[in-house]
């Protein structure tokens, strides 16, 4: 045991170095770099090669030079072009640029595994145990180096630039620090350090070209000790690993302590990440597939709450280019299937398999595109899946006596379920450890798999057994897989279509690109988020089972994270969230070598090139691409702010007469408008009993009160007024209303019952709707698309539903009341304008559209004025009080005193967090204190 410990401790301590680098990188960087192993063995096969002709002390250190030329080279080419990007693009870089280096090495030096001769020869005696030399200068090589970088970073110039950098580059940046070059200074160190971890432990194993990948996360799970910060934490956490691996081995079996190390690396992530744990819990109670949670608990809602004017009957329609979209895809899909016959009767036998094999990755690429493309999920643990319904058809029959058929159900069935556990562990974390996660996962599978000979088959493998029959047709011949195969491709390809343009694909617009968005639209991001994850592990674990069935025979690599990777690189090059980005680019990737006729030996440089290329200058990919330039050509012939299309005035009832529909709907009399504020003889038929009440809500940021025990009750049928100063709590207060802050104390109340402890989504879900001071829209939308969004709350049916003719109709009539909202706040003539092409003001409107869309029963409107000219202003003072008299209560932040002494019933008024006053308009406006306070001037 103590023998196991000490071994333990010499992996341990490269584990750490491993770490140390990544944590180095990442506080200059805050990028995580996924290439890191690959330095270490780039460091060994140097230092190899020079240790022939030069003393090895030399070899040694030029090995070092060179990765730490790497390091610098790394950063400089992929790293700083994608420091402002996404964190999924800044992985997918680094993971390129590492695949890359890995097939550079595979390249230059072989396959073949390597060694080095040792530079301190001989062992001694440590107690009850032995330790070589080298493995001793390993561990104390650690810790010097560990201590003497926390010096450097702590007492030094450049340490202290270095950490400048990591709080804020622009803040660095101003003070004259040189950014760019201290950090590829730290990169540079970086990537020297893992190959000197490398040459220092090289005399004591074999590496070969594709070491590279596990190396860099056993780094991550050192370094995530220390939070990708702390270096001595780092340290103690690379010992901790290896020392757990070396009793693992001791006490289990060897090929066992990688997966049970980091399946305890899952276990500290996820204890780290206790919120993100218990919000999954909460989302594990609504987890039913094929139910999205709608408008819910029936209690809260009044009945008969105010519905806007003019929704249709359901059904209606799409904008046209969705619909074009739909029915092209659905028309792919067919000729897929409809050519799959053919093919599989003239296709001669090598090609039918190239092709089989090629729909099996098709088949796994587009469920990713619903991760990676549709949820700005980045998993690179999809081949697990993939893997897991693959060894699951060869051995249910083997284990449980079952036919081909029912193998199959319960293979994918099983790899549903493990996603299902998966996901509600690992989608709470946040970014790349939620990428890494995954990675490990399909690490671990691999090694799983690898390491049970008896229970899995171990490296060899095991046999798919029986024969495949449906109606008494044998489908074992290739012809019949093959037809199997592009069936399945063209089903899964229009199932597809179907769910990303479904109200729940609505809602995964919105969750990628804005939670807070989301949440103020009513989407259970949670539950969407799982949904789709258990969803493309599904279609993976299909062509998990049709890769078994087409090769009779699973072994490891095709669970382990390179299994897919022609999936990936594919589904990147096609274009992600395009559906058919994956059937292009994955056939592009896996058809190219066989006509130019490459080797194995370029492809996994090729790739990784390709990888890194694609995310930094061609994100869109070839069909994103083409389908963009599409959509413009698109557009120009149908839009246009002038005329609008026919269908148009199908869909507006209340406006027969073309010039009034223009104007708000309830303001025929233009003049009167002015007036309709100092006539709150408004109908009062409304509940006096306010609806949302805040009690006494503080929230503190540090040391900053920005709200401090307000009161504040909103009424149905009135608007309510928020005043004060910038920074006097205004929006602070509103979030606290609408549930995106929780409140440091106090309570939030809707209709009489306690919901302070309610997420965002499901307020706005009850109809508590808010919009934002800066406008939030998801990228690349259209007006239309933004207020159908809106309406998310208002459809039910989930991601299965959503594929059927019934989702048809729900996102039909989302899309119907989008337009009448557009037309209630006067952006009908802007519906399939690009919301990045808006003015300031009509953005505004449109933020104002979108919370009208999910039929509020409380408006939170936080300075929908901003930006507006003066008619603009009058008009939304219209519109308030027409939202208002049909029963909602509204609270408007709002800077123009007139505005608000003309259309508030109520007005509040707030100063340095606290609520100055609260009363009807008139007597705000002669009260002393609130001259004082903001009226003062
Ligand atoms: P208003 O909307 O009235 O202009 P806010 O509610 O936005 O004011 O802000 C009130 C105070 O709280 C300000 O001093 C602001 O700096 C502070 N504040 C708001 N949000 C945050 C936050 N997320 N973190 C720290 N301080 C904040
Ligand atoms: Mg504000």
């Amino acid at each position: 045991m103590f023998q196991a410990i000490l071994g333990g401790l010499v992996a341990g301590a490269i584990y750490a170095l491993l770490g140390i680098g990544i944590a180095t990188a990442f506080r200059v960087s805050k990028v995580v770099n996924l290439a890191q192993g690959n330095f270490f063995v780039l460091g060994i096969m140097v230092a190899a090669s020079l240790a022939g002709p030069l003393p090895l002390p030399v070899a040694v250190l030029g090995a070092v030079l060179v990765c730490a030329g790497a390091g610098a080279l790394q950063y400089r080419l992929v790293i700083r072009p994608a420091l402002s990007a996404a964190h999924a693009t800044q992985l997918l870089v680094t993971l390129g640029s590492g695949l890359a280096l890995s097939g550079a090495v595979r390249v230059v030096w072989g396959p073949d595994d390597r060694s080095l001769r040792a530079m301190f020869e001989g062992t001694t005696r440590i107690w009850h145990g032995r330790l070589t030399y080298q493995g001793i200068v390993v561990v104390v090589a650690a810790v010097l180096l560990t201590a003497a970088l926390t010096l450097f970073l702590h007492r030094t110039d450049a340490g202290l630039r270095m950490r400048t950098i990591a709080d804020s580059p622009s803040v660095a940046s101003s003070l004259g620090i040189n950014v760019a070059r201290t950090s590829t200074a730290a990169f540079a160190l970086s990537a020297g350090l893992a190959g000197l971890a490398g040459v220092l432990i090289a005399p004591l194993l074999f590496v070969n070209f594709s070491s590279g990948l596990l190396m860099t996360v056993y780094g991550f799970v050192a370094a995530s000790f220390g939070g990708l910060s702390s270096l001595p934490l780092t340290l103690a956490g690379g010992l901790a690993l290896g020392c757990l691996e070396a009793i693992a081995a001791h006490q289990f079996d060897s090929a066992l302590k990688t997966p049970l190390a980091m399946t305890l690396f899952l276990a500290i992530v996820l204890v780290r990440n206790r919120g993100g744990l218990i919000q999954q819990a909460r989302v594990v109670q609504r987890i039913v597939p094929w139910r999205t949670p709608g408008r819910g608990r029936p209690s809260f809602r009044a009945p008969g709450a105010a519905l806007p004017t003019g929704v249709k009957a359901p059904g209606a329609a799409l904008p046209a280019r969705k619909a074009f979209w739909r029915r092209r895809s659905a028309g792919t899909a067919a000729a897929i299937a409809l050519a799959a016959p053919l093919g599989a009767q003239f296709i001669d036998p090598y090609w039918l398999s190239v092709l089989s094999f090629l729909g099996v990755f098709v088949i796994v690429g587009l469920g990713l595109d619903l991760l990676l493309g549709y949820t700005g999920l980045l998993s690179l643990g999809q081949t697990a899946f993939m893997g897991l319904g693959a060894y699951l058809v060869a051995l249910a029959p083997k284990w449980w006596g079952l036919g081909p058929w029912a193998a199959i159900a319960v293979a994918v069935l099983i790899s549903c379920l493990a996603a299902a556990v998966v996901g509600t562990l690992v989608l709470g974390l946040r970014g790349y450890y939620f990428a890494l996660a995954t990675l490990v996962l399909a690490i671990t599978a691999e090694l799983v798999a690898n390491g049970s000979p008896g229970l899995l088959g171990g490296p060899s493998g095991v046999d798919v057994p029986g024969e495949l029959k449906l109606f008494g047709i044998s489908l074992d011949t290739p012809e019949r897989l093959f037809l199997v195969i592009w069936v399945m491709v063209a089903a899964i390809a229009f199932l597809l279509s179907r769910t990303v343009t479904s109200r729940f694909g609505l809602g995964l617009d919105l969750v990628r690109s804005d939670p807070d968005l989301a949440a103020a639209a009513g989407v259970p991001a949670d539950v969407l988020k799982l949904q789709a994850f258990v969803f493309s592990a599904g279609i993976a674990a299909v062509g998990g089972v049709l890769y078994a069935y087409l090769l009779r025979f699973v072994s490891p690599p095709a669970i382990g994270f390179e299994g897919g990777i022609d999936a990936l690189v594919g589904l990147m090059l096609g274009g992600l969230g395009t559906v058919w980005g994956a059937l292009v680019g994955v056939a592009v990737v896996r058809l190219l070598p066989e006509w130019t006729g490459s080797s194995d030996t370029y492809q996994l440089l090729i790739y990784g090139v390709l990888l890194t290329a694609i995310a930094l200058v061609f994100p869109r990919g070839i069909v994103g691409k083409v389908g963009h330039w599409g959509r413009d050509v698109g557009r120009s012939r149908t839009a246009g702010p002038k005329r609008l299309p026919a269908p148009a005035s199908r869909q507006v009832p209340s406006a027969p007469t073309a010039p009034a529909s223009r104007q708000v709907p309830s303001a025929p009399t233009a003049p009167a408008s002015r007036q309709v504020p100092s006539a709150p003889a408004a109908p009062r038929s409304h509940d006096p009993r306010p609806l949302l009440e805040g009690r006494s809500l503080t929230k503190r940021f540090g040391g900053v009160t920005a709200a401090d025990g307000i009161d504040i009750a909103l009424v149905p049928g009135e608007v309510h007024g928020l005043i004060g100063p910038n920074g006097a709590g205004k929006s602070t207060t509103l979030a606290l209303l609408s549930g995106r802050l929780r409140p440091t104390s106090g309570a939030v109340r809707f209709g009489g019952k306690d919901v302070t402890a309610l997420p965002a989504w499901d307020l706005a879900s009850l109809g508590v709707v808010q919009t934002f001071q800066i406008p939030r829209f998801p990228a690349d939308q259209t007006c239309w698309d933004v207020a159908a969004m809106g309406a998310f709350s208002q459809g039910s049916g989930g991601l299965l539903q959503g594929a059927g003719p019934r989702g048809s109709r729900v996102v039909g009539m989302l899309y119907d009341i989008g337009l009448d909202c557009l037309e209630r706040v006067g952006l009908l003539g802007q519906r399939d304008r690009l919301v990045s092409e808006l003015s300031t003001g009509q953005q505004k409107l449109l933020e104002l559209a979108r919370a009208l869309a999910a039929r509020p029963r409380v408006l939170l409107a936080d300075e929908p004025a901003g930006g507006l000219s003066a008619d603009e202003h009058e008009r939304l003072g219209v519109l308030l009080r027409s939202v208002a008299e049909q029963g909602t209560a509204v609270l408007l932040i709002e800077h123009s005193v007139p505005l608000v002494m003309n259309v508030c019933d109520r007005v509040t008024v707030l100063a340095e967090g606290r609520l100055v006053t609260s009363g009807r308009p008139r007597e705000i406006r002669t009260n002393q204190e609130v001259i004082d306070a903001y009226l003062g001037t």
